[in-house]
């Protein structure tokens, strides 16, 4: 499976200190194979993936940041900002448009859109501008009915036109307008001619494209075609329910330069949900939650700085380490986190990776128990100091001696950094 080896090639980022060409190179290689696969439009992942190799090359990994998370970093930040974030909806008086090619789920959106500004306490009418599909109204007035929507039509009159003037007529006293249009199977020109007209003699506020999730490369055409003609201002992605990934939106944003603005979850009228840029795309991708990740690689070097050229010089204090296994502990298991980061030639016990919550938890009760004096300098705390300590914390006193052994463990790996570069490393680095 593709999206697997995009997370294949992430994970041999793992470790890396130095952010070489090739491995850029392959990773943005899978990104683009996971991007095609997702039918996203050929040109935009080139677009894409130019930008992601240049700027993971030129920029400098924030400070404590591996290799991996920089450059996860920059994929999730271009399609952030290639898809923008969620486009703000108005929830006051408004005309809408709605455009799109049949099938895409413009009705049955229509039903929807309607149900949600319904739901916020506004005063919502449907019009049903679609003079071509047989049965059009029957279909869009069956859904408002169900939710006491007033719905305008005339199943005989063949002129959209006359039906939408008539119909802004009689919802002059409703807050939200939505008109269904009609889509055809093609992009023929009296279509394109006939919303023209439809947008200006309604003067509609917005102008929402509707797009099937499952809709590939065909998706920037339609997408540019419809925005020359009327000016799409945002994107309803449909049928996201299904196996598709929904990479077409991309380009339809792309083109059209808006946003998503919903999400259609499924055919009934409460499937509609307001668009969540990670969500889509995690599954775009084919991994698991980016932004969580890149969050935690963040908070993780944002936690209090270390005065590392004191601790390199050898005032390395139990309170340092306990703030360094904080930080540590904040991204989640150590083990895993410890294999993102890049530790060189450092020798650590596998027993040094088991710091478990609960153990930290001690240690702070231990650390409480101890003196200022004694967690500057551990090396003060003699046998009868043990006990006094491991009895105040309600610990035995082996408790205290492991800590205590910890503290060594780290401050000899803190000994073994030293002329191997100095200030540059951070201790997030190190352990
Ligand atoms: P229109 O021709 O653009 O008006 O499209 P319709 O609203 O008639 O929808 C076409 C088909 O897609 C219908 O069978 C809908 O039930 C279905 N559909 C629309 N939106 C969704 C969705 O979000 N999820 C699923 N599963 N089906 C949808
Ligand atoms: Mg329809």
């Amino acid at each position: 499976k593709l999206g697997t080896s995009l997370k294949d090639a992430v994970k041999k980022l793992a470790g890396k200190t130095v952010i070489d060409r090739a491995a850029v190179d392959e990773l943005v290689r899978d990104l683009q194979r996971a991007l095609l696969q997702s039918d996203v439009n050929v040109k935009l992942v080139m677009q894409l993936s130019q930008s992601i190799k240049q700027r993971s090359l030129e920029e400098e990994p924030a400070k404590g940041m591996g290799v991996r998370e920089h450059v996860l970093r920059i994929v999730y930040q271009e399609l952030v900002r290639l898809m923008g974030s969620t486009t703000e909806v108005t929830l006051g008086p408004q005309k809408i448009l709605m455009a799109g090619l049949q099938g895409s789920g413009k009705t049955t959106t229509t039903a929807k859109l309607a149900r949600y500004f319904q739901r916020k306490g506004l005063r919502v009418g449907v019009i049903c501008a679609d003079t071509f599909r047989p049965g059009a109204y029957d279909q869009v007035k069956t859904l408002c009915d169900r939710i006491n929507v007033p719905c305008f039509g005339n199943p005989k009159e063949t002129d959209a036109e006359k039906i939408t003037r008539e119909g802004l007529a009689a919802y002059k006293q409703l807050e939200v307008v939505i008109i269904d249009t009609q889509g055809r199977h093609a992009l023929e020109d009296h279509l394109i001619e006939e919303i023209i007209n439809l947008n200006t003699l309604s003067k509609a506020d917005h102008r929402w494209l509707v797009i099937d999730a499952a809709l590939g490369q065909q998706a920037s055409e339609q997408a540019r075609r419809f925005h020359e003609a009327i000016g799409i201002d945002g994107v309803i992605v449909t049928k996201m329910d299904g196996t598709a990934k929904g990479g077409g939106a991309l380009s339809a944003v792309s083109e059209t330069k808006s946003g998503i603005v919903f999400i259609g979850s499924g055919e009934t009228i409460e499937d509609l949900e307001r668009f969540d840029p990670d969500g889509f795309i995690s599954r775009l991708l084919g991994m698991g939650d980016l932004r969580a990740l890149v969050e935690r690689a963040e908070e993780a070097v944002s936690g209090e700085d270390l005065d590392v050229n004191a601790m390199l010089k050898g005032k390395f204090t139990l309170r340092d380490m306990y703030k360094q296994l904080e930080a540590l502990n904040r991204m989640g298991p150590l083990k895993q986190i410890m294999g993102m980061l890049p530790l060189g030639n450092m020798q650590i016990p596998d027993d040094a990776y088991d710091i478990t919550s609960s153990k930290m938890d001690r240690y702070k009760v231990i650390m409480d128990s101890m003196t200022p004096a004694e967690l500057d300098d551990p090396s003060v705390i003699s046998s009868s100091r043990i006990h006094r300590i491991a009895r105040g914390a309600g610990v035995s006193p082996d408790d205290v001696r492991e800590l205590i052994k910890y503290y060594k463990t780290m401050q000899r790996a803190l000994k073994g950094m030293r002329g191997m570069g100095g200030g540059k490393f951070n201790m997030q680095r190190m352990m």
